[in-house]
């Protein structure tokens, strides 16, 4: 059965007092978050060697990791690395990494793949652009993006990677796509999933959703049939909103 997952992405923000202080206050709200939602916080890698003993009962995830082998690759991070730290979920396929970063479809496929093989949770991200949307592409867009990443893993992988669905025209700008919008796409992931793989991969794969999901909207959200939960941007930045988010199934 797929798992009710809420995934806090930090982002560039914080700087390690904050961050501490804000991992506090999780902290003690955890002891009534719901026993059946699992809880994730993807922090800046300086901070998540030093969040492992006091992030109990929250999963701690790397915001990226290296398509690349050990070696002479500055200012990269293997999924070994974090592997041998405690530290096994990463965000890959992020759209600002998409974006600005150059992780196209093809470095993206690499970093997932080195993920799992190092044994990692991976949440992969996809979702479109407004100018795919505006011209009824997004369907195809999405599935593209899933394709290349994630057909090529055998269904005993798949068990390690959570899909989160994130259109792009609606992280960080307040706007949300619909309860209607997010389960089509849900249900189409779903769909391809089923024809790839199997009904089985299909009906045990976490697809969360991803894009100004906010206490207001997430309970209408995470109540569509397709959708597994949320990936948090902003307001994962704040413990009441993002504790009100655990609570919104
Ligand atoms: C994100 O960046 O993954 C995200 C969903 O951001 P926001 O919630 O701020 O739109």
């Amino acid at each position: 059965m797929r798992s009710q997952i809420v995934a806090g992405n930090w982002k560039s923000n914080l700087n390690f007092q904050e961050a501490k202080s804000l991992l506090a206050e999780l902290s003690q709200l955890k002891k009534d978050f719901p026993k059946d939602v699992q809880v994730a916080i993807a922090c800046p890698f300086p901070y998540l060697g030093a969040f492992l003993n006091e992030s109990d009962g929250i999963h701690l995830s790397a915001q990226n990791s290296s398509a690349n082998d050990f070696g002479a690759f500055t200012g990269e991070v293997h999924p070994e690395m974090l592997m041998s730290m405690g530290i096994d979920h990463v965000i890959i396929g992020h759209s600002e990494r998409r974006s600005m970063f150059g992780d196209n479809n093809e470095v993206v496929a690499q970093k997932v793949k080195r993920a799992v093989n190092a044994g990692m949770h991976v949440f992969f991200c996809c979702g479109e652009g407004l100018e795919h949307r505006d011209e009824n592409a997004h369907f195809d867009w999405v599935k593209m993006q899933i394709e290349s990443a994630l057909f090529d893993l055998d269904e005993t992988a798949m068990k390690q990677i959570v899909i989160a669905y994130e259109p792009i025209w609606a992280i960080g700008t307040g706007r949300t796509a619909s309860a209607e919008q997010a389960q089509e796409m849900h249900e189409a992931i779903r769909s391809w999933l089923k024809e790839e793989f199997s009904e089985e991969c299909a009906n045990n794969t976490s697809i969360l959703y991803g894009g100004s999901c906010k206490p207001s909207n997430a309970k209408e959200i995470f109540a569509q049939k397709d959708v597994d939960g949320g990936l948090i941007g902003g307001a994962s930045l704040k413990a009441e909103d993002f504790n009100a988010i655990i609570h919104s199934f």
